[in-house]
């Protein structure tokens, strides 16, 4: 009873009441960004490296807060994640990714899948496929034209409703890939476990690929596992062309970073996907 009442006692700290206070605030701060239009999208090319072709998109998400500026989403997501604020989030990101779709694709432009990050929380939730499959049919898209992006992490955390979650986005054709591979703690078995398309490489290993031999050899390993796995490899961060050459040169051929394209917004990409069409 001693032992509860003190816990009782900490409950009520001002640093408690502040936590709540900040969290309170946050929640409000980010529903108003969702009714009052803040968040934003912009996307980046995903390149082959042989031809410079295209091959898809990843929306990335920006906060323009009134007050404070552009806000990166490595400082509100990971907050976001902590509760259920990161669905709504997620599905706005969802959302207004599939509307960009019908867009370009009204425009007569060609539709390359774009991929979102999704968070765990979302993933494994009951809301998830519902959602995909009636914005597809709203938009009257094809599954294909999405993708998802997953960190490592949270494929461990409830692997039996990771399989499940996931074979139904397969069934919708939506692909799937594990971001940040290499920096989780992944037993390997997951990966045969799950119905997974891609592996993307950490842009930690990329970053001193070319310098470093300990992280060529870890990428080495990552696009050797992914060809035995029979998964699809795409390098991130890539930021200078001996970046590029050293990948290549160890197996991968698809690209992402600032030394093909920034993040870019959408009538940038379109006017990039017209180039496209003329050539
Ligand atoms: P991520 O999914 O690993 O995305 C890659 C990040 O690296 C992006 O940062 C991108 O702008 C940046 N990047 C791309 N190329 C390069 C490069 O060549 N060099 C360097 N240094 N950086 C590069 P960003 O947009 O700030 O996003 C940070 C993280 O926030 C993302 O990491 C992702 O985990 C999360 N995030 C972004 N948008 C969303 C979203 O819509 N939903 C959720 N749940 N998470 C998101
Ligand atoms: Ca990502
Ligand atoms: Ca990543
Ligand atoms: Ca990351």
């Amino acid at each position: 009873a001693k032992e509860k009442g003190r816990d009782n006692a900490q409950f009520f700290t001002p640093e408690m009441a502040n936590v709540v206070t900040k969290k309170f605030g946050f929640e409000k701060e980010i529903n108003e960004a969702l009714a009052y239009d803040q968040f934003s999208l912009v996307y980046q090319p995903k390149v082959l490296m042989e031809k410079g072709h295209i091959l898809g998109l990843e929306a990335l998400i920006r906060w323009n807060h009134p007050i404070k500026g552009v806000i990166s989403p490595a400082d509100f997501i990971p907050i976001a994640e902590e509760s259920n604020l990161i669905v709504k989030i997620d599905e706005w990101v969802i959302d207004q990714a599939l509307q960009q779709q019908k867009i370009w694709r009204d425009q007569g432009l060609v539709n390359l899948p774009i991929s979102v990050n999704l968070s765990g929380r979302h993933l494994v939730s009951d809301s998830l496929v519902a959602y995909v499959s009636e914005k597809l049919a709203q938009y009257d898209l094809a599954g294909n034209l999405l993708e998802v992006e997953i960190t490592e992490g949270v494929l461990l955390q409830d692997i039996k409703r990771c399989i499940a979650v996931m074979a139904e986005l397969k069934a919708l054709d939506i692909k799937i890939s594990v971001d940040d591979f290499g920096t989780g703690y992944s037993s390997l078995s997951y990966l045969k476990r799950l119905p997974l398309d891609i592996l993307k490489i950490d842009q930690s290993f990329v970053e001193e690929c070319d310098s470093h031999t300990e992280d060529a050899k870890i990428c080495e390993t990552i696009i050797h596992l992914a060809r035995s796995l029979e998964l699809g490899i795409v390098a991130e961060g890539v930021e200078t062309a001996q970046q590029a050459d050293m990948l290549q040169s160890l197996g991968c051929e698809i690209f992402q970073g600032y030394y093909f394209y920034k993040p870019m917004k959408s009538n940038e990409v379109a006017l990039l996907l017209s180039e496209e069409c003329v050539e």
